[in-house]
């Protein structure tokens, strides 16, 4: 039995099952206590509601934010934050590929956003090529101060530093700069 159920969802009741974790019992009911996947472990007579990893894990085409916590020379590493404006604390990460070696996508603690491509030999594998995908949110590597996006770099005015980026069409926008506070 795998099911979906919401806090407050009947599962059973008290004479035929027991409360497992995210369930909670209210005299003669075990009722769901979080949103998650029910699972009925027949043998022990006892209800459990499953919101942990399992629901942290994007799907193929979903939106995700994150911050970069790894630049490889083919590819970066994020450690995933929001999925599609969901915030999620789970810690997992996804891999973006740069085909082109030379150019810079983003650098470490960068805030990117990505599309979820394919789950592939374990790692979950993203891509930041459209438009809107690409560095939402950097500082200058140089100064620290805050940089202005060009096309496809950033440059900062303090200091005069540019560097490369792969710049999201939503770079500081404000419904990003929501989802930080
Ligand atoms: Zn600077």
């Amino acid at each position: 039995m795998n099911d979906f159920v919401l806090p407050g969802d009947k599962i059973g009741f008290i004479e035929e099952i027991g409360s497992g974790s995210n369930t909670f019992d209210d005299g003669d009911t075990i009722r769901a206590s979080t949103a998650g996947i029910l699972t009925i472990d027949k043998k022990a007579k006892l209800a459990q509601v499953e919101n942990g990893k399992q629901l942290s894990i994007p799907k193929k085409g979903d939106i995700v934010i994150g911050s970069v916590s790894a630049v490889l020379s083919s590819m970066i590493a994020v450690v995933i934050h929001y999925i599609n404006g969901k915030p999620n604390h789970s810690g997992v990460e996804c891999i973006c590929q740069n085909p082109d070696k030379r150019r810079i996508l983003a650098r470490v603690n960068d805030i990117v956003a990505l599309r979820i491509e394919a789950h592939l030999n374990g790692a979950i594998h993203a891509t930041m090529d459209e438009p809107e995908l690409g560095v939402l949110f950097t500082k200058c590597n140089s100064c620290a101060g805050s940089v202005v996006p060009l096309r496809d770099r950033v440059k900062c005015p303090n200091c005069g530093y540019m560097e490369e980026r792969k710049i999201s069409s939503n770079y500081e926008k404000a419904d990003f700069l929501k989802l930080r506070e």
